[in-house]
Order: structure tokens, then C-alpha cells, then sequence
């Protein structure tokens, strides 16, 4: 179990804890001050991937020293962590709400609208957090381009999450204030500054699933489908056997590569029960 786990979730997997979406903990003032500057200021994120960039050509001891106090600031206030499908399913049986929004990395990324972000909330109309949103009109979220929230059902939003699925994008629960969690992402390394920043920056800002994926090679026919949906570089292909493997080391257990596989032939398991994987956060 990851750390947010034995802090904020009695010993279970802390985002499936109603709780940590709870509008008691959205009523906290300096939380909801941390939201509205993350909404109302998006252009902080692009500098600071500038600075991280920066940080690439520092020499090694001032990097580590940066990456752990960036990371323990997330820590506090904007973690994440991927989850799978199944689990965001979970996530969708017990809250009030979701919205569809524009995602914020994608806005700066590509200076352009995509779709691929979701709020969520326990009260029936996203209680506080649309207040939040209104009051501030965030022109990216509700600007005369946009969709602004788009309120979806359970279905529909799985529907949509199966979707991001297809285009390999990977599931990621987000904290406002940790433990309170307002939204669930879907990330590609391309666009998404969360997934630069852990993955060619090595900041750590979200944990590995809870779940670690294996393959059958009994099933696995060598198609190599799989490997064009890993956003982490975790398959790779044995010509001698003519079967794709996944190394453990590397994977996040995310479970997106089960979507392309032809002959159902990946798993995840409890990462736990993975001694390789057990303590890979
Ligand atoms: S191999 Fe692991 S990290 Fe890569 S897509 Fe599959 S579950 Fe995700
Ligand atoms: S998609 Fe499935 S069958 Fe194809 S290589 Fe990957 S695990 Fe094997």
C-alpha cells in the first residue's frame, strides 16, 4: 500500500475512502484558497515545468535535493496516483457527481481544449466546487469556447473513461489539499505536466497504482498491440519467444495496455503480492 494509504485511508486504498471527497473537507477555506489559484493561475504550471527543465543540467546532488522538497510540497497539497478502470468505477458507485472539464495541462500543452479531465463530488450537484468554479469563471473552463461542465452519469463517464482508454491515456486521482481528492485525470507523457515531471524529471507527484499488470504467456500471441498504449515504457518484445513482456520494474499498473490486447491475455495484481513491485512506489 502506497503511503496515502496508511495515512488517509486506515490501512485500504485512501481514494476509495468517501471521506477524502467529502464537502466537509472542500469547506476548509485554505483549501478551497489552494483551488481557486490553481484554477485562476494555470500559466504558474508552464513556469514551472520551465524551472524543472532548468533543473535537468544541475548537478546531481541539487537535483535530488529540489525533486524531494518539490515532492514533499505536492505531498501536501496536489498528489496523485493512477488507478485502474475497475477503481475508478468504484470511485463513480459512491459520489454525488461528475463533471467533465478541460483539462489544465492540455490548455497550456497545446493551447487547446481536450476534454479529458473529471471532477468529482459527494453532494448531488458538485455542492462547493461548482460554487468555487462559478465564482471564478475560469475562461478555460467555462470561456465562450468551451463546453464549460459538462454533468455526466455514471455511464456516460465510464463510457468516456473506456474511450481515453482506447487513446492510451492513463487514469489519475488528484488531491486539492491533501487528503481531499477533487478530480480523476487522464495523462499521456506527451502533453500532460504531471506525467513530465515524474517521468523525464524524476520529481515524483503521483504513485504507482495499487496494482502491478503481468501477462499469460499462454495468450499472448506477440501481437505487440499492448506496447503502442504503455505510457511508461514498461513492454517490450521477445523475438525468441514471440511473446511481449512486461518489466516490473517499470510498470505503474495503470492496466490501460489490457484495452488493445486481442486475446485477453494481461492481468493486474495486488502489487503487494509482487515481491519485485511490492515497495516501487
Ligand atoms: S505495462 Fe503497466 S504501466 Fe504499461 S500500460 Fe500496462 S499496466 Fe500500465
Ligand atoms: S496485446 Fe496481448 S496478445 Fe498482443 S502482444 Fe500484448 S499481451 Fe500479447
Amino acid at each position: 500500500m502506497c503511503d496515502f494509504c496508511h495515512k488517509h485511508g486506515e490501512g485500504e486504498k485512501w481514494y476509495l475512502k468517501a471521506k477524502n471527497y467529502s464537502e466537509d473537507l472542500l469547506s476548509d477555506l485554505r483549501r478551497q484558497k489552494l483551488i481557486t489559484g490553481f484554477l485562476s493561475n494555470p500559466e504558474s504550471m508552464e513556469e514551472d515545468m520551465l524551472q524543472m527543465k532548468k533543473l535537468d543540467d544541475a548537478p546531481g546532488f541539487i537535483r535530488r535535493a529540489v525533486s524531494w522538497n518539490v515532492s514533499r510540497k505536492m505531498k501536501r497539497d496536489h498528489f496523485g496516483q493512477v488507478v485502474p478502470i475497475e477503481d475508478v468505477e468504484r470511485i463513480f458507485d459512491f459520489v454525488g457527481s461528475i463533471v467533465r472539464i478541460a483539462c489544465i495541462c492540455r490548455h497550456i500543452s497545446i493551447r487547446s481544449e481536450a476534454r479529458y479531465c473529471y471532477g468529482v463530488s459527494m453532494a448531488p450537484d458538485m455542492g462547493a466546487f461548482e460554487e468555487l468554479v462559478n465564482d471564478l469563471q475560469p475562461s478555460y473552463l467555462t470561456g465562450p469556447d468551451t463546453a464549460g461542465l459538462e454533468t455526466l452519469s455514471k455511464d456516460e463517464a465510464l463510457a468516456s473513461f473506456r474511450e481515453h482508454e482506447r487513446e492510451g491515456l492513463c487514469h489519475t486521482v488528484w488531491t486539492f489539499g491533501t487528503p481531499f481528492i477533487g478530480g480523476i485525470c487522464n495523462c499521456d507523457r506527451t502533453d500532460c505536466m504531471a506525467m513530465q515531471a515524474q517521468l523525464a524529471h524524476e520529481v515524483p507527484v503521483m504513485w504507482r497504482a495499487e496494482y502491478i499488470a503481468g501477462i499469460d504467456p499462454d495468450l499472448c500471441s506477440g501481437c505487440r498491440a499492448c506496447m503502442q498504449l504503455c505510457q511508461f515504457g514498461a513492454i517490450s518484445y521477445s523475438a525468441a519467444r514471440e511473446k511481449s513482456v512486461i518489466d516490473l520494474r517499470r510498470c505503474y499498473g495503470c492496466g490501460i495496455c489490457r484495452s488493445a490486447c486481442p486475446k485477453d491475455a494481461i492481468f493486474l495484481s495486488d502489487r503487494g503480492s509482487v515481491p519485485v513491485a511490492a515497495n516501487l512506489w
